[in-house]
């Protein structure tokens, strides 16, 4: 073991919240130390999570729009033919030039990198491949990861991980899980021509989002030919040697008896749970919650002084932008003087999307959570449901669909949902409107882009 380093500033996890924190930590003269257990800066988000996603779900979008062009005119010159791993190279290379650029910034920002699993030896000590680390204050943001359920056969099936390392297309794919990843990821495999099985376990995918949305989602998975496999439980999965779809997937839909399905793929989308193993957090007395996240406040402090937590190991709203903000609050508070004793992150209207087919978000409440915190009297909504032109001329019609839930005689907007072709792109902005405190009446007075989709949303009656 070598000699103790000192720092004023450790950080554990070079993912989203870590490199945001390490780095504005840095950026006011604090020496920095940061710690990441792979050879891949970045965490879920650039490796294994938005970034390739957002590759696939593009590729996805590239077969629908291929479809659409002989309706715009074009002759394509037989069936367009699509490989897996070209795209898959292509996304490996783009992640790769990315994992770079975070070592480069971290070398322009001086921030020392020590590669291995950080674990605590005491409150304000770290240990990394040999080597100690020592600071006043120390952050965790070590992510989560995905979890399994515990059934015979489970190593069989791959989680969203393994999506990324998938060499070759699969042909017929059984997605266990309807939560926001099994929904992407079921939707891109479809849009690329494999056969997909949703396993659900209720019978709501989404269910954590405003009816609008699951029920929209639901009802385009089934009319695309998704099958939708509802109120299932998974009993196990079984290899078949030598067939060509060689896991047999046993389930049982609830009040029938139990079945199986042939597929050459299982994902499991079943949920994540907070990286916390190995961190030794005993020596720290850190409390945790029922589910193992780590309990911070409103400024991201752990139970024990000097150890904060942030990103997807405290659970709050797990998504990248959430704990680049909370990593950049903190590293402003810590280090940046008197003008950010009080920065923090604010965890109100939050704006998500969901890249489905089509793509949905919202922000804000839903109209349910608006009912039960303001009264059925306080909330009035505002719908809209229209075919996008970009269909006028395409037999499919696939839905647009606007929701704005506004509150008291001002009719302050609490809450917006949305669906449909392009609306990944839309809701930036009217988020901005959202965080402002916009009413029915400020989106009434934005005069309307013609013709566009989110112009409905400034015209609702
Ligand atoms: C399939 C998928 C799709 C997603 N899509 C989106 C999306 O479209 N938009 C969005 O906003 N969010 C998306 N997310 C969520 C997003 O990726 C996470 O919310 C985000 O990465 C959380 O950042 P973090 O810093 O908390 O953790 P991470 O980015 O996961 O970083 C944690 C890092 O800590 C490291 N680590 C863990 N333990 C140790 C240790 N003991 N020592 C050293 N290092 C350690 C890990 O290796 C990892 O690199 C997606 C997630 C998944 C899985």
């Amino acid at each position: 073991m070598s000699a103790v380093k000192a720092f004023d500033f450790i950080v554990i996890g070079g993912g989203s919240g870590g490199l945001a924190a390490a780095r504005r930590a840095a950026s006011h003269g604090a020496r920095v130390a940061l710690v990441e257990k792979t050879h891949r800066l970045g965490g879920t988000c650039v490796n294994v999570g938005c970034v390739p996603k957002k590759v696939m779900f593009n590729t996805s979008f590239v077969r629908e729009t291929l479809e659409e062009a002989k309706h715009y005119g074009f002759t394509l010159n037989g069936e367009p033919r699509f490989d897996w791993n070209k795209i898959k190279q292509a996304r490996d290379d783009y992640v790769h030039r990315l994992n770079g650029i975070y070592v480069r910034n971290l070398e322009r920002e001086q921030v020392d990198y020590f590669y291995g699993a950080a674990s605590f030896l005491s409150k304000d000590t770290v240990q990394v491949d040999g080597h100690q680390l020592q600071a006043s204050k120390i952050l965790i943001a070590t992510g989560s990861h995905p979890i399994f359920p515990k059934v015979p056969g489970v190593e069989l099936g791959i989680s969203s991980d393994g999506f990324f390392d998938l060499e070759k297309q699969p042909r017929k794919v059984a997605v266990v899980g309807s939560g926001y990843i099994g929904i992407e990821l079921a939707n891109i495999f479809h849009g690329l021509g494999t056969q997909v099985s949703v396993f659900v376990r209720t019978d709501a995918v989404l269910r954590h989002f405003d009816h609008i949305i699951s029920d929209t989602i639901k009802g385009e998975m089934s009319r695309v030919g998704i099958n939708m496999v509802y109120h299932s439980s998974v009993k196990g999965v079984e290899k078949v040697d030598g067939d060509d779809l060689p896991l047999r997937l046993h389930y049982a839909v609830e009040g029938q008896s139990e079945t199986s399905d042939s597929f050459d793929c299982v994902l499991w989308a079943v949920g994540r749970a907070p990286t916390t193993a190995g961190l030794n957090l005993q020596a720290t007395g850190i409390e945790l919650d029922s589910k193992g996240y780590i309990k911070v406040d409103e400024y991201q402090a752990t139970s024990a002084s000097g150890i904060f937590a942030l990103g997807d190991v405290c659970g709050l709203k797990e998504l990248t932008p959430v704990a680049i903000a909370a990593g950049r609050a903190l590293g402003n508070r810590l280090f940046g003087g008197p003008q950010f004793a009080n920065a923090r992150m604010d965890y109100d209207n939050i704006p998500t999307v969901i890249f489905s087919h089509p793509p949905c978000g919202d922000v804000g409440l839903s109209e349910a959570d608006a009912r039960k915190k303001y009264g059925d009297d306080q909330i009035k909504v505002y719908q809209t449901k229209f075919t996008a032109m970009y269909y006028a001329v395409t037999p499919q019609k696939p839905p647009t669909i606007f929701k704005l839930v506004v509150r008291g005689p001002e009719e302050k907007v609490v809450g917006l949902q949305i669906i449909g072709r392009g609306v990944d792109e839309m809701l930036q902005g009217f988020g901005v409107a959202i965080k402002m405190g916009a009413t029915k009446k400020d989106f009434d007075a934005c005069v309307a882009i013609h013709p566009t989709s989110s112009e409905e949303l400034v015209t609702l009656k």
